[in-house]
């Protein structure tokens, strides 16, 4: 019997299914439609009709059955794909960036409800794919954000992402600045001062991710996922050493995980910052503690 697009579906998502795939009916459709560069309509229509014995039509069941295989290893189908959405826009995606989270729009939609932008000057630290800056600037009004990571890979996924999404050639004036180095330490010796500083830190503790499902555990990048010991290293640098890159006024968002909210509000309570809110995601978890930077009362603890 000649194949159907149906009767690849089927042994796709039996494929999956075996290895223990968490939504593999969904995900075998995705890479259907993506092998076959076609969409659900034209799938609806021709999926009881035997496929043509033609060349094309061998190189894009190969390519589904590749695909299968790769997601059926538990390569995140992102990654496979090559591409997230987040906040309704397109992010290129690459084994070197964290999949963006739909958890981390409750920081970009925070950020743009009560910082619409204009003059403002953001931060955004650990960018990966530049998600959280690229939607800032597609979305709000900033003129001025720099993105910084440590990873250079990861900074060349970011620099597409700007590229596709806001739109500019390499080289011309586009409102991110992505920039190289450890947390602060990319600024270099630039006196820059900001209104607003952001971060989705790594900040699952070291031993927690060998408990993650092996999509995040096996194949997302660990440098963006390790916050050490107790998953918090890099909010006690972030908030030690933020101060004198702040205007007074300046608000932070940082993500945490559900259960860092006490800690982390602790740290910025000690280093001078005031107003502590934290926000909680779509599923009711903490997952955003926001805060706003007040330089005499810092200035009094020191
Ligand atoms: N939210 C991510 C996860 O649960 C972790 C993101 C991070 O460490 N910043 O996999």
């Amino acid at each position: 019997m000649k194949e159907t697009l149906q009767s690849l579906l089927l042994s796709g998502q039996e494929e999956l299914k075996e290895k223990g795939v968490p939504e593999p009916d969904l995900d075998a459709k995705y890479l259907l439609l993506e092998a076959f560069c076609t969409d659900m309509a034209h799938f609806l229509m021709d999926r009881g009709r035997g496929l043509a014995e033609t060349e094309e039509n061998h190189r894009m069941a190969g390519r589904y059955r590749e695909m299968i295989r790769e997601r059926a290893r538990r390569v995140p189908l992102q990654q496979i794909l090559g591409i997230q959405e987040f906040m309704g826009l397109s992010f290129f995606v690459s084994p070197h960036v964290l999949i963006p989270r739909q958890d981390t729009e409750t920081l970009v939609e925070a950020v743009l409800k009560e910082h619409p932008g204009a003059g403002e000057r953001v931060l955004e630290l650990c960018t990966g794919s530049g998600c959280i800056a690229v939607s800032l600037a597609r979305l709000g009004k900033y003129g001025q954000i720099t993105a910084t990571d440590l990873s250079k890979e990861a900074l060349k996924v970011a620099r597409k992402n700007c590229e596709s999404l806001l739109g500019r050639e390499q080289g011309a004036f586009c409102p991110v600045e992505l920039v190289h180095g450890d947390l602060f330490e990319a600024l270099g010796t630039k006196e820059a001062k900001f209104d607003l500083l952001v971060a989705n830190p790594p900040y699952i503790p070291t031993q927690a991710i060998l408990r993650l499902e092996p999509e995040v555990r096996d194949f997302e990048p660990r440098m963006a996922l390790d916050g050490r010991e107790d998953g918090l290293e890099f909010y006690r640098r972030i908030v030690a050493e933020c101060g004198k890159y702040l205007n007074k006024g300046a608000a932070i968002y940082l993500e945490i995980g559900c259960d860092q909210a006490e800690e982390v509000g602790a740290l910025l309570e000690r280093h001078g910052f005031k107003a502590l809110r934290v926000l909680r995601d779509g599923a009711g978890l903490d997952r955003v503690v926001a805060a706003i930077y007040d330089a005499a009362g810092a200035a009094l603890r020191k």
